[in-house]
């Protein structure tokens, strides 16, 4: 088994509430949500943060966007309203090395 917990869930290693999937990316549900609709974005491919992104080419994150707007459409959020968020690195708390984009959404969100 892989030691990244992303890994594994993309794996079917580790369940989860999965609500989108494609070739490249998963959405499920956080385990710890903070909303009322809190969401993971995560490509399959393993990139640990923001800071391993090229510079002439986003690789595994291409595309991306387009899955959250996707995603955001599922969950029924996309008129409401939602925030996406990632967390890179110690100071903003990131506790998982697998790069996801937070979903959050479902009711009105503390200011940042
Ligand atoms: P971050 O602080 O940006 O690294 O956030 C990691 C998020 O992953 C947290 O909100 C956790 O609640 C969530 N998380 C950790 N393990 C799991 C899991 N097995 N299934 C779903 N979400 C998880
Ligand atoms: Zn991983």
């Amino acid at each position: 088994m892989s030691e990244c917990i992303f890994c594994n869930i993309i794996a079917g290693k580790i369940p989860a509430e999965k609500i989108y999937e494609d070739e490249r990316f998963v959405a499920f549900r956080d385990i710890r949500p903070l909303y009322r609709v809190h969401l993971l974005i995560v490509p399959k491919e393993h990139l640990a943060s923001v800071n391993e992104v090229g510079e002439t080419a986003c690789g595994s994150l291409d595309g991306i966007w387009l899955v959250a707007r996707k995603v955001a459409e599922r969950a029924g959020v996309a008129e409401t309203g939602y925030r996406l968020a990632v967390n890179t690195g110690r100071d903003a708390g990131q506790v998982v090395m697998h790069f996801h984009m937070h979903l959050l959404a479902g009711e009105t969100l503390r200011p940042l």
